[in-house]
């Protein structure tokens, strides 16, 4: 008889997953983790057809090429400010695929004491995952209205659908009354849509976060349900890496995920009137500042992601070292709108590696800097957060107002994400510079050669 090839390369598909993970948390290996990930994956869905007795040929490769081939052409086009959504769409569908599976393994026949319980798991968990991610998607790409949707009595109507579902998946189990298949999954599309419906669009990147740890969750259990063990490894990890994401987010952004889920983030009150004025500073006198600084940290936030400054920025860094300064960029976990926005926008405008820190790496270093140029970030910088009572204390933040000259470059008077007024910015030391990102930088660049 001659020896099974899946079980192989399935147990090294899981290896290389494991090692591409470790590779994907370093931007200069990430990309390399990746290709590894994805090559893994490719294997993994091959030896899947080596499978004894696997039927439907023609379905599948229908299947796969009906996915496939949008999703290639699709993310290919999609732009660096779309990626949260992408993200949320394409893990929605990971999501709807386990509970589609599910609902295969319920409608059998015949049950296994282990499958019939893992596929409930996997069909409520998929469901949820599935529709919350539709209703994040719509929300990003803005098809939706992004702010949150309360009602009178909501949260008691969300546990009411979700005890119902439950109900729904007991009796199935107890009594093996099929006709409940349909009800069960149905109720949870109905929670994951009421659960995601009052959470709002900045919020979104974590649940979007939280549902990818589920989606992994629900694919683990449908796939030791039908014997997989790839499938099933795959989803545990992807489970894990989720949920630490899903944590490390809340923690930088000094949320516990229940206040995400069910807080209405920005109605909070601030806690005290701000000191001070603001003090513009004309574009010649912050170029000046620039040209004769011997070290310059740049903060980006959701602004440069907005204004798409990351190319104009990577010409500014240029145009500082050629005068002779040193310029480093200081990456606060939560800037811009998803984990590694920043990290993202510069790569793609080429500014290398090794000029990116870490908050813990760099915030001891803006005693020393001559300017702080801050572009577009707003909360990740806010003083506030070292001041007990303000809604924003406790979240770490970079310590940029300890820089000798700080120039903030802004539209106008917008607060951040939390909405929470912004006190480094009425410091002695702040210089406000209005204006566009991608406009001011540019023009930044110029007067900086002219000096
Ligand atoms: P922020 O607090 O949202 O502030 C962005 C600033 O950019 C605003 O003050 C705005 O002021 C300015 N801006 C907008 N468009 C601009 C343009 N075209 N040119 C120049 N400036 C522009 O951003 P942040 O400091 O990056 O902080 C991120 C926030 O998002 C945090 O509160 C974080 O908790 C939250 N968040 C992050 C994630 C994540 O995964 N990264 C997820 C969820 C929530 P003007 O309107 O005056 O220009």
């Amino acid at each position: 008889m001659l020896a099974r090839l899946d079980p192989p390369v399935y147990l090294a598909a899981v290896l290389f997953f494991i090692l591409a993970l470790k590779r994907m948390s370093r931007p200069a290996t990430a990309k390399g983790g990746i290709l590894w990930a994805g090559g893994a994956m490719i294997a993994a869905t091959l030896a899947a057809f080596l499978t004894p007795g696997l039927g439907h040929l023609g379905l599948v490769l229908a299947a796969v090429a009906v996915g496939g081939a949008p999703a290639w052409i699709l993310a290919g086009k999609v732009p660096m400010t779309d990626m949260p959504q992408m993200i949320a769409i394409y893990n929605g569908m990971g999501g709807g695929a386990a509970a589609a599976i599910a609902a295969i393994e319920l409608l059998r026949s015949r049950w296994t004491p282990l499958s019939a319980p893992l596929s409930v798991l996997g069909g409520l968990i998929g469901t949820t995952s599935f529709s919350g991610s539709v209703i994040a998607f719509l929300k990003l790409q803005g098809w939706m209205r992004s702010r949150a949707v309360v009602y009178p009595l909501q949260k008691t109507g969300n546990v009411l659908v979700l005890a119902s579902s439950l109900a729904c998946a007991a009796v199935l189990l107890h009594a093996g009354d099929r006709s409940l298949v349909v009800p069960f999954l149905a109720l949870g599309l109905l929670f994951g849509l009421l659960m995601t419906l009052p959470i709002g669009g900045g919020d979104m990147p974590v649940v979007i976060s939280l549902y990818n740890a589920l989606t992994g969750l629900a694919v683990a259990a449908e796939g030791f349900a039908v014997g997989n063990a790839a499938m099933g490894v795959s989803g545990i990890l992807v489970g894990a890496a989720g949920t630490l994401l899903t944590l490390l987010m809340a923690k930088a952004m000094n949320r516990s995920l229940g206040d995400v889920l069910f807080g209405a983030f920005g109605a909070a009150e601030q806690a005290s009137e701000v000191q001070g004025s603001l003090k513009p500073i004309e574009l010649s006198d912050a170029a000046v500042a620039l040209a004769y600084a011997s070290r310059v940290v740049i903060v980006p936030g959701f602004g440069m992601a907005v204004a798409q400054a990351q190319h104009k920025v990577k010409d500014l860094m240029d145009a500082i070292e050629a005068r002779g300064g040193s310029v480093k960029f200081a990456i606060h976990p939560v800037a811009g709108r998803m984990p590694g926005h920043m990290n993202v926008l510069l790569a793609e405008a080429n500014v290398p590696y090794d000029r990116l820190f870490d908050r813990d790496e760099i915030n001891s270093e803006f005693a020393t800097t001559d300017v702080a140029l801050v572009i577009g970030a707003n909360d990740v910088v806010n003083p506030a957060a070292h001041r007990p009572g303000s809604p924003l204390a406790g979240m770490p933040i970079l310590d940029v107002e300890n820089a000798k000259t700080v120039i903030v470059l802004k539209r106008g008077q917008g607060k951040g994400f939390s909405g929470v007024e912004n006190e480094l910015f009425y410091r002695d030391n702040t210089r406000m510079l209005y204006g566009d990102a991608q406009d001011t930088v540019g023009k930044l660049v110029i007067e900086i050669k002219k000096v």
